[in-house]
């Protein structure tokens, strides 16, 4: 049964980080994105609001937020500060590994505490050398007793200069490629972790972005949360359950773009009359707005299949890569309807168009989305209708010469469609040229 209701509790959710982003993240917002720094005070109110770790299971002493939860009070941070919301959210993704992983030591270690000791956990497959490609990592773990020794650098992670912990992605021989991956919780403060400078960035400026150097780093074998070969799909699996927050970051920063448009468009004035009343204006409204839903309601349906057993990779990767694309066209359309206010720093819109730009890049760039899209449809996905050689004759009406009740076998060539009817198929088809053999015997109409 379908039902798009939200329950009282998730409409509290909704309304609560509503608030909180207006509250709290509207009025700094534009000043760290200038500064290019993470307000760390703000993470910590964040903190204080509750909207933080909410996806550690009950177990845990968490809240046990689903997928859903996640995406609606991530849709309404980032409808304010696509920067911020990366950095609030990014403790969900630094996590989500070990919330998966068999570790159940490790989970009693890190899930129960770190939401009392305001932790921050990041996520680290990417490398200086690889981001999409997870399967070449180079950052080696070596067994050396008990423990593993790691050497490498991550790079590009988010809060990276601030977190506590990371789950660190690495292998124990490259050559191995995605059979070799293996992956940690790390804490920052052990021996040879060194975090990098904040990385200086186009947009979502107060999100930290950063480097971590890991130089003979001992990591404890109760830190291991995937053994070698099963670090690859945990990392594929945590995108599959993340991949929709950045979706819904994109569906926050597109609404809010639409709503700056239309209220711009409503006192503007041009040629006597108000933009608005511009037939032109009111279809790139239109647009915006059919792209905010579309992309919500997917967005939903890739979290409600995570929350509910089904395995939501295909929907995630639809979701991640629809709403992202859509969102950039809708900022930039909105852009547009400000003419040249839209362009300025005067105007938020300049600010969410560039934070827009980089959903299409991180948790797997578009491109990665059109791959396993194209795969899964040509691959797991299973047609309703027969492939076109077996196609039966739909309507003989199409061939008035032709009497099917006396008529013999039906044949079609494989290469034109052209239809034949008769005990054998024909030498040649007399459309193409093709031989015999290029004719299949099909079901008479
Ligand atoms: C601000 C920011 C924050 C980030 N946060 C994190 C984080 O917290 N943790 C983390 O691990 N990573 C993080 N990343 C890294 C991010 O996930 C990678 O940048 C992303 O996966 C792309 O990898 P890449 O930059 O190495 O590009 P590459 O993989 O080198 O790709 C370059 C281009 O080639 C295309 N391409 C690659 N392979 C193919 C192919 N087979 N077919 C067609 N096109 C292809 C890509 O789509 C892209 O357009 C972050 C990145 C940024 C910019």
């Amino acid at each position: 049964m379908l039902n798009f209701t939200l329950s009282p509790a998730l409409k509290a959710l909704r309304q609560q980080a509503r608030e909180f982003a207006l509250k709290e993240l509207l009025p700094v917002a534009w000043e760290y994105d200038q500064r290019d720094e993470l307000p760390l005070h703000i993470l910590h109110k964040a903190y204080d609001a509750g909207l933080v770790n909410g996806d550690i299971p009950k177990e845990y002493g968490g809240k046990g937020y689903g997928i859903l939860e996640g995406v609606i009070a991530t849709e309404e941070l980032a409808a304010v500060c696509p920067g911020l919301a990366t950095s609030i959210f990014d403790n969900s993704l630094g996590m989500e590994p070990l919330i998966l992983s068999d570790n159940e030591a490790a989970k009693q270690k890190y899930l129960t505490t770190i939401t009392d000791d305001r932790k921050f956990f990041a996520f680290a497959t990417s490398e200086p050398t690889m981001g999409s490609d997870v399967s070449s990592l180079r950052c080696l773990a070596e067994p050396d007793g008990d423990d593993y020794i790691l050497n490498g650098t991550k790079f590009w992670i988010t809060n990276g200069g601030i977190a506590d912990y990371v789950s660190v992605f690495a292998t124990i021989d490259p050559k191995q490629s995605h059979k070799g991956i293996c992956a940690f919780v790390v804490e920052t403060d052990w021996e040879g972790v060194t975090p990098g400078r904040h990385i200086p960035k186009l947009g979502q400026r107060p999100s930290n972005t950063a480097a971590i150097n890991l130089k003979n780093v001992r990591v404890p074998k109760e830190n291991m949360i995937a053994p070698p070969g099963e670090g690859f799909v945990l990392a594929m699996r945590t995108f599959a359950r993340t991949r929709p927050s950045i979706g819904a970051f994109a569906v926050g920063a597109a609404r809010s773009a639409m709503e700056f448009a239309i209220d711009y468009a409503k006192k503007r004035r041009a040629f006597g009359s108000k933009i608005s009343n511009f037939q032109a204006i009111q279809f790139k409204i239109a647009e915006m707005y059919q792209k905010v839903e579309t992309s919500r309601l997917l967005i939903w349906k890739a979290a409600w299949e995570a929350d509910n057993g089904i395995d939501p990779t295909i929907n995630a990767s639809i979701s991640k890569l629809y709403a992202t694309e859509a969102a950039f066209e809708v900022v930039d359309q909105a852009l547009q309807v400000l003419g040249g206010y839209g362009y300025t720093r005067f105007f938020p819109v300049e600010k969410l168009l560039r934070d827009t730009r980089l959903f299409r890049i991180y948790e797997g760039t578009s491109e990665v989305q059109r791959i396993i899209l194209a795969g899964h449809a040509m691959g797991a996905y299973r047609p309703v209708m027969p492939p076109l050689d077996d196609l039966p004759i739909h309507n003989k009406n199409d061939f008035p010469d032709v009497d099917p009740e006396t008529a013999d076998d039906v044949w079609r060539c494989r290469i034109c469609g052209y239809v034949h009817f008769g005990e054998e198929a024909p030498e040649e088809c007399p459309y193409c040229f093709f031989p015999a053999t290029a004719f299949n015997k099909i079901e008479k109409p």
